[in-house]
């Protein structure tokens, strides 16, 4: 007996992304590049081997950035996750999507699940906000706390080094100052972290 594939258990672990799901899309269409006629051309960021088959939509050219090459038909293709390794589906219609309304170039592939990708976009803002105020020639008690919060985060996610704990800790002394509720009950919340933080390094 032939074995079916159970789309449902195939998937079942593959990361759900919020908007576009976690399993393939199936249309029915299944083209295969025509470098002839260039009437039809998959995208080279999906070889057959990643490639779903008979989840393919039509790609609308004229709205894609421009290209040597242009894309005629996206597929559900499969990844795997350059930072947490766990699979996932990189859809034809977050392709349509990435291509047409966002107007990345074909060149950009998704190579994190959406998961690595909503926290790396968090800790790059953060990253950015923390040089902004670095850069600052006088910060108030409220921007060295927002400071000391960047750099805390930076550091347990292992972009900032360690050694900056010093730093947070004078940032929370600059913060000090101030004195109202809310900012003692951030400042407090921080040097629990930061203390969590130093236990860690002294552990490992
Ligand atoms: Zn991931």
């Amino acid at each position: 007996m032939p074995k079916v594939k159970q789309p449902e258990k195939e998937y079942a672990d593959y990361v759900e992304h919020p908007r576009f799901g976690r399993t393939p899309h199936v249309t029915g269409l299944n083209p295969e590049s025509d470098l002839l006629t260039g009437k039809v051309y998959v995208h080279w960021h999906s070889p057959p081997e990643c490639r779903i088959p008979n989840t393919a939509i039509a790609a609308d050219v004229s709205r894609q950035a421009p290209a040597t090459l242009p894309v005629t038909h996206y597929y559900d293709a499969r990844r795997e996750c350059r930072d947490c390794g766990r699979r996932f589906i990189f859809s034809a219609r977050e392709q349509k999507y990435w291509y047409e309304d966002l107007g990345f170039p074909l060149e950009a592939d998704c190579v994190r699940c959406i998961i690595c990708r909503r926290k790396q976009q968090g800790l790059a803002g953060k990253r950015e906000r923390y040089e902004e105020l670095f850069h600052l020639a006088a910060r108030t008690p409220a921007q060295s706390l927002e400071m000391a919060e960047c750099c805390l985060s930076l550091m347990e996610e292992g972009i900032f080094h360690r050694r900056q704990t010093q730093h947070v800790r004078k940032l929370l002394k600059e913060a000090a100052v101030a004195g109202d509720k809310d900012s003692q009950a951030l400042q407090d919340a921080l040097r629990e972290r930061l203390n969590l933080l130093e236990r860690d390094t002294k552990d490992g």
